[in-house]
């Protein structure tokens, strides 16, 4: 095992198994599952919760999935002063009682992925694929922070940073939500954890877990609601001594100009891990596998509607091999299966909201309007998408990656069509968006993968395989320039991050 010892990745349940699938249907359909609950959740002693709003299923906004209350500026006052009260005590926990907790907090979820999935799948738009991928990572980023500091902080003086804020992304809403607060609770901070707007009921749910885990209420505590509002009087606070943020580079660079403005009581500045966009390409040439380069580019494009920042966005062919793939690829997107993810065949879901699918489609008819040759194709399930925020996968032919000004969070590849000699010019415009995330490659010569790997800046490189999808503690994830600050995620140094003072710096 890499990187923590006596430790496995969850395995998740096979959905191929029809016993697991129809008890997974009962209880999907059990009226129970209709009755989801999110508001803020605090220490003891804090403020009621306000008025709930209903949430919608964003494959079929008729369904509602639960009602969710945001937190108020007295529930936030409330969390932050529990939070540092509270943070001394969570500091002298115990390292393996702090790991044992969470341990105990993913055999629940495992215990309980069958509701989750249903959650998941509802809330969130996700297929049931891909809502089994997400809760193996959450259990997986719970195991692999405890395993961590069973093996590093034990027998050693942290001192953890206090109070921190987590701010996590509607696009996993369980396992980054989880994996954020996972590693803060593990390295013995308090957490103020604010999910993001569309998606509180299954972070709801998360805290449930590791509060009856025996995480202390005053150690993990929930406060939905806007960023705008609810995450920047947190990030604002000065009693909050670290923040860890996934999203975009713009909300990154806010909550950096707002923390630049004070220093830890040590008298440091106030550490953020941010995970931010991407505008990650995938490089083919003449020497690839067709087959091969269609199947993970449709699976990095377009697997959970595009909207990972891991997700491939431009597809760079040499020309040699362009056409003969386009016209794979155009085949191969005819057959993925569009529609809501309760009918187990699809293959791509909804977007999140109306605004998402909105600006998507402002960027597929400004690019048609440019004259770039639009390609859209999938077999509709039914004619289940009329309500739904769906989008049809599309195929995005540029001539220069100058076109592409903003990650556009969707299923839409672009493709570039390239010469042999000028795939030096090809990475000159990768590296020149600014952003480090993923990178493909496909090839069969070594010299050329080793020239590309070695000159596109990406925190993750994939050959020959698909781009999405790292798993924790094999591949840790996070990128460079404009896609985060480090350390990556699921990886050997991110505890190390969450701490004021780290194991043998008293030595150093
Ligand atoms: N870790 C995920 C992956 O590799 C992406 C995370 C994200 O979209 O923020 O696919």
């Amino acid at each position: 095992q890499l990187y923590g010892a006596q430790r496995r990745n969850s395995a998740g349940i096979d959905l191929a198994n029809e016993h697991t699938l129809a008890q997974l249907l009962h209880i999907w359909t059990d009226p129970a599952a209709h009755a989801w609950q999110a508001g803020p959740m605090l220490a003891p002693g804090g403020p009621e919760p306000g008025a709930a709003q209903p949430r919608f299923n964003p494959a079929d906004p008729r369904d509602q999935v639960g009602m969710a209350a945001d937190a108020t500026p007295a529930h936030c006052e409330h969390a932050l002063q529990a939070a540092s009260t509270f943070a001394p005590a969570w500091a002298a926990t115990a390292p393996s009682d702090r790991a044992a907790a969470l341990e105990r907090a993913a055999d629940a979820m495992q215990a309980e992925l069958p509701r989750l999935l249903g959650l998941l799948m509802r809330e969130a738009g996700k297929t049931a694929a891909n809502a089994v991928a997400e809760v193996r990572e959450a259990i997986d980023f719970l195991r692999f922070y405890a395993a961590q500091v069973r093996q590093h902080f034990d027998n050693d003086t942290h001192l953890p940073l206090g109070p921190v804020v987590c701010i996590s992304p509607w696009n996993f809403p369980l396992a980054i939500f989880t994996g954020q607060v996972a590693a803060a609770l593990a390295a013995g901070n308090t957490v103020l954890a604010k999910p993001a707007e569309q998606t509180p009921l299954i972070a709801a749910e998360a805290v449930r877990l590791l509060w009856q885990a025996g995480i202390p209420p005053a150690a993990v505590q929930l406060l939905p609601g806007p960023g705008e509002t609810v995450g920047a009087t947190l990030v604002a606070d000065a009693r909050v001594q670290g923040v860890l943020f996934t999203g975009s580079t713009e909300v990154a660079r806010i909550i950096q100009r707002t923390l630049s403005e004070r220093l830890s009581p040590r008298g440091h500045p106030i550490p953020l891990i941010a995970e931010t966009g991407g505008q990650n390409a995938m490089i083919v040439d003449a020497s690839a596998l067709p087959e091969q380069v269609v199947q993970d580019a449709v699976a990095s494009a377009f697997d959970s509607a595009g909207q990972r920042c891991s997700a491939l966005r431009v597809l760079c062919v040499q020309d040699d091999v362009y056409d003969r793939v386009l016209a794979m690829l155009k085949g191969a997107m005819t057959e993925q299966r569009l529609g809501p993810p309760t009918r187990l065949a699809v293959d791509i879901g909804p977007v999140i909201d109306a605004e998402a699918r909105a600006g998507i489609e402002a960027h597929i008819e400004r690019m048609r309007q440019r004259g770039h040759a639009v390609f859209q194709a999938a077999r509709v399930e039914g004619d289940d998408t009329r309500h739904g925020h769906f989008v049809t996968p599309t195929l995005i032919e540029i001539p220069h990656l100058g076109e592409l000004q903003r990650e556009v969070f969707g299923p839409v590849l672009h493709v570039l069509r390239y010469r042999r000699r000028d795939l030096p010019q090809v990475i000159e415009q990768i590296n020149a968006t600014g952003y480090g995330l993923t990178l493909g490659v496909h090839s069969r010569i070594d010299e050329t993968i080793g020239h590309i790997l070695h000159a596109v800046r990406a925190g993750n490189q994939y050959v020959n395989r698909n781009m999405v999808g790292a798993v924790v503690g094999v591949q840790p994830f996070g990128g460079e320039g404009l896609s985060g600050t480090g350390p990556k995620a699921g990886g050997p140094l991110y505890l190390y991050r969450l701490l004021a003072q780290r194991p043998g710096d008293a030595l150093a």
